[in-house]
């Protein structure tokens, strides 16, 4: 069991867990209006490590009242924009000198292997705002001429303008890439907002909070308030002076959040769930495609919105590609997230726990067979389960169609590109999708069939900045990163004078 209990702490870590719980408003640490909190756990010991403050009505009013000022009065859209920029910079550079704080408290917040946080997480978010931090300068409109008045008569051109106040809704799977995501874009764009971080994970939200003012940003630019989505972030998504929602999580909650922002007209991104297929073709080297269909389930707990959780691989290599896939499961063992040899962790809650281990039972009910894994590991608390490869599944089955969110894949077998193509985008959802093969033709053919806003080849879940992010179908609205993804913080005004 040794390696399935949690490590000591850091001391940097017993700082951040011993403070007071508190709102971050107007670059001041400020308390709620209430006394209500919610317990922070740490998964891999299933232990209340601190608390967090449950915002109030009154909370997320002051929240939004501090980014309207701040918005209104221009003190962020009218700096010049290299101003903002270097601002950015600055946080970023703040953000990867505390990376080693950083990475241990998403591990004792959220349960992934440290290590993982570390290569993955902290430098993902540090990249991503230098990225777009480059936006602020280059965002621009555009000068077009009428086209159906005699040229000269009059002079028009497209202004590109920030929409406003912001609010940011995130999950718990990467709690500090998430808000970075969601709050770069905003403020490259001149936006100011509010950042509500899922209450199972919202520390390193608000240790990024304390960097804020000493990267220089002016106050009420960037607010974060913790608390439950019914309640905190019902309220924000409803707040009549927030003009745009960007959220991130559940499909179930995003069609609940753009109904309830329908009401103002806010703008709304959502990043919602998936159920990304894998499909691998005849011709493929085994060897490279097992350990990449598992690291594409098995990476983050499968916790992961873009985790190739369906895998579809041709009837000639199926049996030695799932020997492969279960064989990797082993080096997927989960482990305690400060355990520096672990690879995986445990699952982010005891709700998702119960939640991954029903679908489980749910697939061997529906007849599924267990080619690795499918229970959970003997442990002193901590909310551990092991990889899981199910076969014999088919279409119908909730493991098929349902977005499970742990490390769970179900594999089936397919014989030509046409019925392969048809059975991955057999699903409400259009996230992602990876194929693995050396033919070009075929990988090509592929990509424009399949439904998803990304497609890989012969790779899983690699993202850049740079590249457009988002859902098809019931996975989401809108984009995020690229240039896409500032423009969405933006409203179009065309001019039009007589000369
Ligand atoms: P969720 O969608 O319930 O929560 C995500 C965020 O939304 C949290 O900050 C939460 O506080 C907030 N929220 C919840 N209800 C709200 C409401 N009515 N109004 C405003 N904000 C609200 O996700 P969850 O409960 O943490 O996880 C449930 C499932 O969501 C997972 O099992 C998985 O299927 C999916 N999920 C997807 C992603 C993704 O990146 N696509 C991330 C996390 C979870």
């Amino acid at each position: 069991l040794p390696r399935l209990s949690q490590h000591a702490y850091s001391d940097a870590a017993k700082r951040a867990l011993s403070r007071r719980p508190a709102l971050f408003i107007n670059n001041e640490w400020v308390s709620s209006s209430h006394d209500k909190t919610v317990p922070v756990m740490d998964p891999s010991s299933g232990r209340e490590v601190t608390r967090i403050v449950d915002a109030s009505d009154a909370d997320v009013d002051r929240a939004v009242a501090a980014a309207r000022t701040a918005f209104d009065d221009g003190r962020w859209s009218n700096l010049p924009p290299l101003a903002r920029e270097g601002m950015m910079h600055r946080l970023a550079d703040l953000i990867a000198a505390h990376a080693e704080e950083f990475a241990e408290l998403e591990a004792i917040d959220n349960g992934k292997p440290k290590g993982m946080a570390a290569a993955v997480d902290v430098p993902g978010a540090v990249g991503m705002m230098h990225y777009m931090a480059g936006w602020a300068s280059k965002l621009g409109g555009e000068m077009i001429e009428p086209s159906s008045v005699p040229r000269g008569m009059f002079h028009s051109y497209v202004r590109r303008e920030p929409v406003g106040v912001a609010a940011q809704i995130v999950p718990w799977n990467f709690p500090l890439l998430m808000a970075v995501l969601k709050i770069s874009p905003a403020l490259a764009a001149g936006c100011t907002l509010v950042l509500k971080p899922a209450e199972q994970t919202s520390l390193t939200a608000l240790r990024l909070a304390d960097l804020v003012a000493e990267a220089g940003f002016p106050a009420g630019v960037i607010n974060v308030i913790t608390g439950l989505g019914e309640t905190a972030g019902d309220r924000l998504v409803k707040h009549p002076d927030v003009d745009k929602v960007a959220f991130t999580g559940s499909t179930e909650v995003g069609k609940i959040i753009n109904r309830n922002a329908t009401d103002t007209l806010k703008r709304v991104t959502l990043e919602l769930g998936g159920k990304s297929p894998v499909v691998v073709l005849p011709d493929v080297d085994v060897e490279a495609a097992a350990p990449g269909a598992a690291g594409a389930i098995f990476f983050n707990s499968g916790q992961v919105c873009i985790a190739g959780s369906r895998l579809y691989a041709h009837r000639s290599i199926f049996d030695k590609l799932i020997e492969g896939v279960a064989g990797a499961a082993s080096f997927w063992a989960p482990r305690a997230s400060l355990d520096p040899e672990g690879h995986m962790g445990p699952l982010v809650s005891a709700e998702q726990f119960d939640r991954v281990m029903g679908y489980i039972e749910a697939g061997k009910r529906d007849g599924a067979s267990v080619a690795v894994g499918g229970d959970a590991p003997a442990s002193e608390g901590g909310y551990y389960v092991n990889p899981t490869v199910l076969v014999d599944v088919k279409p119908g089955m909730s493991v098929v169609e349902e977005e499970i969110f742990g490390p769970v894949v179900v594999a089936q077998r397919f014989d030509d590109l046409d019925e392969v193509a048809r059975e991955a985008n057999n699903s409400c959802y259009g996230l992602g999708a990876g194929i693995w093969t050396r033919d070009v033709g075929a990988m090509h053919k592929l990509a424009a069939k399949i439904k998803a806003g990304t497609v890989w080849g012969n790779c899983h879940a690699v993202i850049d900045p740079a590249l457009p992010f988002g859902g098809f179908k019931q996975s989401g609205l809108g984009r995020e990163q690229a240039r896409q993804g500032v423009e969405m913080y933006t409203e179009l005004k065309s001019v039009i004078i007589q000369l």
